[in-house]
C-alpha cells in the first residue's frame, strides 16, 4: 500500500529542502509534518490543515495526478537534484500516523496493538526542552487510558537543551512525589532521565547520584541515547556495545539516531548489539516521532529475534505529541512483535520490578 501522506509529506520535504531563506523552508517543514501526522489518508474529501497555497497546490496535483509537477519543476530549476535524492533515500521505512492506525487496526497482524499499551517510558517537560509541566503530561496519559509513564527529561551534558542538574532532578523528584501523592495509586509517574550517549559509549547519568543514592537523586529509568556524531560514516558498534553494558541503563532509546530526509544514522552493526542488549537485560526503543521512527520495523524484527525487549515511546515534548507512541505501535506490530516482549504493555508492578533488576 502506497503511503500517500508520506508521499506528500516527502515532496514538501524536498521544498523545504530546496529554499535559500529561512522562513519559507521553516513553512515547508511545518506542512511536511502536518500531512505526516493527518488522521487519514489523503483523499479529495480530507479537509485539509492551514499549510499555505502552494503546499495546498501540490496536494490537490498529487491527489489528481499522483505526482507533482510543481515540485520537479522546483527541485530541477534549484540546481539540487543531487541532494534531493539523498533526502529521498533517507525517507524509507517512515509511515504516516493515517498509515500508522491502518496498521493498528488490521486484524490479520499479531504483533501488539493500542489496547495493550499502558505507558509512555519516554517524553520531556518544562524541566527541559518539553512545553508542559510533569503534571499536565501525567493528566494527558491518564487520559488516553494509561496506568504509568516515565518522564525522561535530558541530562545537563546535552548543549542542544537546558538539560537537568542533578540538583535540578532532585526538586523534579520531589514535584513528581508530590503528584504520585495526589493521583493516589490510580496513576504512577516514573522518574526517569534521558542520558546521552557520548562518542565513546560513556553515558552520562549523572554518576555522583547513583553512588550516593540519595533518593531524590536517583533516576528510576535511565534512557540512553545518542545525540552527537550521528552523521559519520564510521562504523559505532563499540559505542553502542559499551552505552547497553553500563550499569543502570534500562533502554537503548531512538537507537540509530536517523532523521527523515536529514541522516541515515550510525553505521552499527546491529546483530552485536542487540546481542549484547538482550544479554544486559536493555530494552531496544522504537521511537514514535515522525521524524525518527526509530528503530524501524524490520530492525525492530531483528532485535526481538535477538532476545530483545522492546520500548515503544512517543518521545513527546507536548501532549498532543503523545499520539507519536502509535506510530512506534504500528512499526512494532508490521514486525510481528507480541505484547509479552514489550514493556509498555507490562502491569506497573511487573514494570516497577524489572527496573530495579
Ligand atoms: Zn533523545
Amino acid at each position: 500500500m502506497v503511503d500517500l501522506n508520506i508521499f506528500v509529506s516527502g515532496l514538501l520535504d524536498d521544498l523545504a529542502s530546496i529554499q535559500t531563506s529561512v522562513y519559507p523552508r521553516r513553512a515547508y517543514e511545518r506542512a511536511a509534518r502536518k500531512i505526516a501526522l493527518l488522521p487519514e489518508r489523503l483523499s479529495s474529501s480530507t479537509i485539509l490543515p492551514d499549510v499555505g497555497k502552494t503546499a495546498t497546490a501540490v496536494i490537490r496535483e498529487v491527489l489528481a495526478t499522483g505526482d507533482s509537477t510543481t515540485v520537479a519543476k522546483a527541485v530541477a530549476q534549484s540546481g539540487r537534484m543531487p541532494d534531493v535524492e539523498q533526502r529521498r533515500a533517507r525517507r524509507d521505512g517512515f509511515m504516516s500516523l493515517a498509515v500508522a492506525r491502518l496498521v493498528l487496526e488490521d486484524a490479520s497482524l499479531e504483533g501488539v496493538g493500542l489496547a495493550d499499551y499502558r505507558g509512555d517510558f519516554q517524553m520531556h517537560s518544562q524541566w527541559s526542552d518539553g512545553q508542559r509541566s510533569i503534571a499536565e503530561m501525567a493528566l494527558a496519559c491518564a487520559d488516553r487510558g494509561y496506568s504509568h509513564m516515565a518522564v525522561t527529561d535530558h541530562t545537563d551534558g546535552l548543549a542542544i537543551t537546558r538539560g537537568l542538574s542533578t540538583a535540578g532532578m532532585s526538586a523534579q523528584h520531589r514535584e513528581t512525589d508530590a503528584i504520585n501523592e495526589a493521583t493516589a495509586g490510580k496513576f504512577l509517574v516514573i522518574k526517569g532521565i534521558e542520558a546521552n550517549i557520548l562518542a565513546d559509549g560513556t553515558v552520562d547519568v549523572p554518576q555522583a547520584s547513583l553512588k550516593t543514592r540519595r533518593p531524590y537523586c536517583v533516576p528510576q529509568l535511565v534512557l540512553a541515547a545518542p545525540h552527537s556524531k550521528l552523521d559519520s560514516d564510521e562504523n559505532q558498534t563499540s559505542r553502542l556495545l559499551r552505552a547497553v553494558a553500563t550499569p543502570g541503563v534500562h533502554i537503548l532509546a531512538h537507537p540509530s539516531g536517523r532523521k527523515f530526509g536529514k541522516r541515515d544514522g550510525l553505521q552499527v552493526d546491529w546483530a552485536r548489539v542487540f546481542a549484547a542488549a538482550a544479554a544486559a537485560n536493555v530494552a531496544i526503543e522504537i521511537d514514535g516521532d515522525p521524524s525518527r521512527q526509530d528503530l524501524p520495523y524490520a530492525l525492530a524484527r531483528q532485535a526481538f529475534d535477538a532476545g530483545c525487549l522492546i520500548a515503544i515511546d512517543s518521545d513527546a515534548h507536548d501532549t498532543d505529541e503523545l499520539v507519536f507512541a502509535e506510530i512506534a505501535l504500528a512499526h512494532a506490530r508490521l514486525a510481528g512483535i507480541p505484547a509479552s516482549r514489550v514493556i509498555n504493555t507490562w502491569s506497573t508492578k511487573k514494570l516497577l520490578s524489572w527496573l530495579k533488576r
